[in-house]
């Protein structure tokens, strides 16, 4: 199989299946219990944490609560600011993953004003309008620092400056999912005025199901789950030991120097692309994660071209999405002002470190003998 949607999931590394297996088979004891120290069942948050502290030279690993997942992370985010004293106003891209969204458009029945900052053409926030919208009574901005189709980066520094100059009050969320092993985070230089930063292990090589939250010191938050208290009482649950130990090892395993490799592969796949279809390619004149190609082809339904690459072994992201029953084109290529029919012909494509020049070459022939087909 060619696997070419590397931002839906990733493969885990084998380091992380050898770290993960003995929380199975030896220690499989529950962290939370009071013998943990003695049973080395403490170990794999202690690692994770202090992992992802070095990943992101954030100010300690007290800074990290662990969940299932990106979803719970932000969805927390939302759920921790209506369980609050506080209202106002929230602003969130207009790009953002449903695991934003849909909370952020549920907040409004909490008495929120909830606003959307739109993107331009090549779906980066509008500064401009993100600047006239920040309030003194803004409580929350959530801006994703990469977008999951597009692979579009945005400004989060500048964003984040904005931010404390315009709404001094607003805490600043980004979901940093499709970011974090992809390009160098630095919670304490550049991206110093995040407060909180979603993050998922699967999509940097780690396990599915364990992911977490940043959050910064001296910020406080409701829980979102109670019960046994775990997560210094913010999260509770069993804690997923052998996860852990998986996202330790992913984290850890980070290569930020094949990133100039990807980027060489995609950038050459999107060449041969332009002179072999009629394609647009969306988001390519402004900074992009280098693993990610969005492209729309004239005349063809996005769904059906995956459909069939996936029939011949070949499997590639369309970004849509299924609403009542009918798929969507993505909202983030329809934000960005695509046609609807355009929109509705994308294709994502997402390399990994792993991936090689002859499947992208391989990828791409059949890709052409596709279209091909389609028109006659
Ligand atoms: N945010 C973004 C940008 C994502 O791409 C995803 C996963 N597609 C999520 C959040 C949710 O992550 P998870 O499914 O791991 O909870």
């Amino acid at each position: 199989m060619i696997y070419l949607d590397n931002n839906a999931t990733t493969k885990p590394i084998s380091a992380v299946v050898d770290a993960m297996r003995p929380y199975f088979e030896e220690c499989y004891f529950n962290a939370s219990a009071s013998t943990a120290a003695f049973t080395g069942a403490d170990k794999p948050r202690e690692d994770a944490a202090a992992a992802m502290t070095s990943l992101l030279n954030a100010e300690d690993s007290s800074c990290f609560i662990f969940t299932s997942g990106a979803t719970e992370s932000n969805n927390w985010v939302f759920t921790a600011l209506a369980k609050s004293s506080l209202r106002g106003k929230i602003i969130v891209s207009a790009i953002e993953h449903p695991s934003v969204s849909e909370p952020a458009s549920e907040i409004a029945a909490y008495g929120f004003e909830v606003v959307e900052a739109p993107v331009d053409h090549q779906g980066v926030v509008r500064l401009d309008a993100l600047e006239d919208m920040l309030t003194t009574d803004t409580r929350l901005v959530s801006i994703m620092a990469a977008n999951n189709i597009t692979g579009v980066l945005q400004p989060i520094d500048e964003i984040g400056r904005l931010i404390r100059k315009f709404s001094p009050a607003a805490l600043f969320h980004t979901d940093a999912t499709q970011s974090v092993g992809k390009f160098s985070i630095d919670l304490q230089e550049n991206w110093s005025n995040v407060d909180l930063l979603s993050f998922s292990a699967h999509k940097f090589h780690g396990p599915k199901g364990i992911g977490g939250l940043y959050i910064r010191p001296g910020i406080e938050l409701k829980p979102l789950l109670l019960g046994g208290g775990q997560e210094h009482g913010l999260r509770s649950g069993t804690t997923n030991t052998p996860g852990l130990a998986g996202l330790a090892v992913a984290a850890r395993g980070v290569d930020l120097f094949v990133t100039n490799r990807i980027a060489a592969l995609r950038d050459n796949f999107e060449c041969h692309l332009k002179l072999a279809l009629p394609v647009i390619i969306h988001s390519d004149t402004t900074p992009r994660l280098s693993n990610t190609s969005c492209f729309s082809i004239h005349g063809v339904a996005g769904e059906d071209i995956a459909h069939d690459l996936a029939c011949s072994g070949i499997i590639v992201g369309t970004g849509a999405a299924c609403s009542s029953g009918a798929i969507q084109p993505p909202k983030t290529i329809l934000a960005m002002g695509v046609d609807y029919q355009m929109a509705n012909s994308t294709l994502r494509v997402s390399l990994s470190p792993s991936t090689t020049s002859d499947e992208i070459d391989a990828f791409l022939k059949k890709l052409i003998a596709l279209y091909a087909s389609s028109r006659t």
